[in-house]
């Protein structure tokens, strides 16, 4: 565990700077969006971005990104309850309404566990695909026993959770959620965000922060204060990732997003969103359809336009 701090930073005030708003008021009317996962699909694989913001290709859901977005949910309800009351016991007591609730609005989630009578249990807070729905349950109380071993959250009170953020640059639209907001006394802001998965190694640091810099940028220029740390939670592993950025990198970081929607848009003119093989193709659900693997992609469809606002956000999956 190398971050037990459960308060909010009691270092200096964040980098203060005039909200971009103030100096350049943006275009009222955005060409385009763009939330942190697909800018990162398409840095990764532009030919994955094209399958999922313009094909919409479906995507089979997982019992491991289901198992997220039900832990995401009793993290963000934990903080309803009063401070007192923020037990381990009572967040495993949340899990199951969380799923009932999350079932209610996606019936076909059903279908991850119909086959289940005898599944074998997982093991290391790790589902299998032979796990059944109580051992898959279990698992995610696991996360949550981690959670409390990282934090106490009977000791502060998170200024947002589940936060829209948007900010209007230049006609591009920069959208997301982020999972968690705290403002310590000072001023000081944290950007905290929930993963389920595993830590990177040192070499992939930058991959992940990618979504953090994103959402700090956001609240750079839509509040005018930089984000004094961007902290990821990995609650299978029991540790976490926290980042200091500034307000130059952050500065780089936007001319980064305005390349990529820049090579996104030349790649929707041309038609040409090509395929870029690495492990990810293993978790890939469009294989079939990717001339990496023998496939051929759908017919583009028609007519051929900017990746419209709506089409290009999809919103953050834990
Ligand atoms: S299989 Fe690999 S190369 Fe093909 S679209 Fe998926 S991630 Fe990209």
């Amino acid at each position: 565990m190398t971050d037990t701090t459960v308060s909010a930073p009691a270092a200096p005030r964040s980098e203060a700077a005039p909200p971009r708003s103030e100096a350049a008021p943006p275009s009222s009317e955005p060409v385009g969006a763009l939330s942190p996962s697909r800018a990162a699909d398409f840095k990764t694989c532009p030919l994955l971005y094209r399958f999922r913001t313009i094909d919409h290709l479906p995507e089979a859901p997982s019992r491991v990104a289901t198992r997220g977005t039900v832990v995401h949910a009793v993290l963000e309800s934990l903080f309803d309850l009063p401070a007192a009351e923020r037990t381990l016991a009572s967040a495993r007591a949340m899990l199951h309404p969380a799923w009932q609730e999350l079932l209610t609005e996606h019936p076909e989630l059903a279908e991850l566990f119909a086959a289940d009578s005898d599944g074998a249990p997982g093991s290391g807070g790790q589902v299998g695909p032979s796990a059944g729905f109580e051992e898959w349950m279990a698992s995610a109380g696991d996360l949550l026993a981690n959670y409390f071993r990282l934090e106490d959250p009977t000791r502060f009170e998170p200024a947002a959770r589940e936060e829209r953020v948007e900010f209007l640059v230049d006609g591009l639209l920069l959208r997301g959620y982020v999972d968690r907001i705290d403002i310590s006394p000072t001023g000081d802001v944290r950007i905290v965000d929930y993963k389920t998965g595993s830590l990177p190694r040192e070499a992939f640091e930058a991959k992940a922060l990618f979504q953090m810099k994103f959402y700090a940028l956001v609240l750079w220029r839509t509040r005018g204060i930089v984000p004094r740390q961007l902290r990821l939670i990995y609650l299978a592993d029991c540790d976490t990732l926290s980042y200091q950025p500034d307000a130059t990198e952050l500065e780089r970081f936007e001319r980064t997003l305005h390349a990529i929607w820049a090579a996104i848009e030349r790649a929707n003119q041309t038609r040409d969103f090509r395929a870029s093989p690495s492990r990810l193709c293993d978790r890939c659900d469009h294989k079939a359809f990717c001339p990496a693997w023998g496939g051929t992609p759908p017919p583009f469809p028609e007519p051929v336009a900017a990746p419209s606002v709506e089409a290009s956000v999809i919103d953050e999956v834990p």
